[in-house]
């Protein structure tokens, strides 16, 4: 059973976090591996509940998989974030909105985790220095959004996110804040009254306050992330959007994601964008190839309305940014994408 008692910071704190401890929680025998291996006690369980080949021991349970041979083809840091660091804690790609990335916690380790190198290894691009932060976002009119990255950003205690979101709600040209997080799903009792008291006061003082939750199969959403879900859903005028990953052998059907979207939008968030994986050393089990995206992808027009699609989307390796990737024209891939600057970019 579930001990559903337990708070969020309990649940983080007593956390599985070394391969010993997995191996005995679940009773396996993984190898020793240089990757974070973190699961909040409270998922551990509901791991535990769903059993060893249900899609939340996929994506959450560490893999001899990932120190195989193959592990080689994948990078470091696969969508160029380097390119794009900035003084603070910033990556600053698009013009007229940037990631801010003020922690490198996140309550959970997921196993396909673009960042995972980088996390593990605390890399350059998360040094922290906000008034440096403060000073990039101040001169650079063309930002319109900040975009809380990480990590995820719902680590930060409230006091901390309420301080950030102040600061910035002095810069005048800063219209839009968005969070991108996976603690509704990895740790829902996180969203407790302090936060929903801060998003509430600032969901009215920048245009439009996002939340782009992460989440991938319809089995990740149970009672507690509901009563998370609804909790958000009680802020008016907070815009609750949706990003998943595609990724074999969890999502890679169009039935599951049609199932997906369905039960989001009855939660009230509306489905944002479908990743296709990032080749990330560690996480290449999780591959498909475009041509085998681009056709679950097609089978979503006939199953559900337009509004209900997200964009799927790919962020090309180097830092080329994010762009479509179904092709209306093909579904074989030709290996050539266009990107946002209209450069070709052979993959
Ligand atoms: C993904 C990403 C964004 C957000 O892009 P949207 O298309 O607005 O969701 C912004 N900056 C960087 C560097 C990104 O990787
Ligand atoms: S929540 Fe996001 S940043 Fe954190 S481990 Fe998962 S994929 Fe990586």
């Amino acid at each position: 059973m579930i001990p559903s008692e337990l708070s969020w910071k309990d649940s983080f704190k007593n956390g599985l976090r070394s391969i010993e401890q997995v191996n005995q929680f679940f009773n396996i025998s993984l190898k020793e591996m240089h990757f974070d291996n973190l699961i909040p006690l409270h998922l551990a369980y509901r791991i535990k509940e769903q059993g060893l080949d249900g899609i939340l021991a996929k994506q959450f349970l560490p893999s001899n998989e990932e120190i195989a041979d193959h592990q080689e083809d994948g990078l470091n840091d696969p969508i160029g974030d380097q390119n794009f660091s900035r003084p603070g804690q910033i990556i600053h790609r698009y013009k007229n909105r940037a990631l801010f990335l003020p922690t490198t916690v996140c309550p959970v380790v997921c196993r396909y985790c673009f960042r995972k190198n980088e996390l593990s290894n605390n890399d350059e691009i998360f040094k922290s220095d906000f008034q440096k932060t403060l000073e990039y976002f101040e001169n650079h009119p063309e930002i319109e959004e900040i975009i809380f990255s990480g990590g995820d950003p719902l680590m930060l205690s409230n006091e901390k996110l309420e301080s950030y979101l102040n600061s910035f709600s002095k810069i005048k040209h800063i219209k839009y804040i968005r969070l991108h997080s996976r603690t509704p799903i990895s740790l829902p009792q996180r969203i407790d009254t302090g936060l929903t008291e801060v998003l509430k006061m600032y969901a009215n003082t920048f245009e439009t306050l996002s939340i782009a939750i992460h989440v991938n199969h319809k089995e990740e959403i149970d009672a507690d992330v509901t009563a998370a879900m609804a909790r958000l859903r009680e802020i008016q005028s907070l815009n609750l959007l949706s990003q998943t990953v595609l990724l074999k052998g969890i999502n890679d059907c169009p039935n599951i994601l049609e199932d997906l979207f369905k039960k989001i939008n009855r939660l009230g968030i509306r489905p944002y964008y479908l990743h296709h994986p990032d080749k990330v050393k560690g996480g290449m089990h999780f591959q498909l190839d475009i041509k085998a995206g681009r056709i679950i992808y097609a089978n979503l027009r006939d199953k559900l309305p337009g509004w209900l699609i997200p964009q799927y989307v790919l962020d090309i390796p180097g830092g080329y940014g994010k762009t479509p990737l179904f092709n209306p024209e093909a579904l074989e891939f030709s290996g050539v994408l266009i990107n946002y600057k209209s450069q070709q970019i052979k993959l």
